[in-house]
């Protein structure tokens, strides 16, 4: 936990979160029938896994390394290796259902709350970077590792708009990919 004071205003979206405040679920593509799929941590003593309630997939997530790898190209990320830092789940490396580019660059989420967290963030107009946490990237600041482009005020509404089409994928669930199908 971060025990550091740093002010903030208590109705601002500055407030005090970590990337591992995001990691309860997380929004993919599933590999066999390119639906909204869910991978989903270890818990009550389950493997982490994952589910796909269109076409009943599941999978299972064994670690084969220990830690966290901090990666920029999920291609590089070893089979069973818990890594993070780019649009791919952690535990299977796929694709995440929420992303698409923006200035240049890929906008991604794990999930919704994390796309609202990242609209409130943009959004503010009032931010400001809290100080960085260099000595663990596991306490990190979300805020201060999201990418400068994202940051820049000059972005603000494109990063904006490429939220709310996340958001509208994200409410349209399996529906949109049904329509991208049908003839
Ligand atoms: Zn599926």
């Amino acid at each position: 936990m971060i025990n550091k004071s740093i002010p903030t205003e208590p109705s601002t979206p500055q407030e005090l979160r970590t990337i591992h405040d995001f990691t309860d679920e997380f929004l993919v593509v599933c590999p066999r029938c390119g639906h909204k799929a869910v991978v989903k941590p270890s818990t009550d003593g389950l493997p982490p896994r994952l589910t796909c309630l269109n076409c009943g997939s599941v999978r299972q997530w064994t670690s084969a390394q220990k830690g966290v790898l901090f990666s920029k190209q999920s291609g590089t990320w070893p089979e069973g290796q818990y890594a993070l830092g780019d649009a791919a789940d952690p535990y299977f490396h796929l694709p995440l259902w929420l992303q698409t580019s923006c200035c240049g660059h890929t906008l991604w989420a794990f999930n919704q709350r994390h796309l609202q967290y990242l609209r409130d963030f943009v959004a503010a107009k009032d931010r400001h970077t809290p100080p960085r946490e260099t000595k663990d990237p596991l306490n990190s600041l979300l805020t201060s590792r999201l990418p400068k482009w994202m940051q820049l005020a000059r972005n603000r509404d494109a990063v904006l708009h490429a939220i709310v089409v996340l958001e509208t994928k994200h409410n349209n669930g399996n529906s949109q990919a049904s329509t991208a199908a049908g003839r």
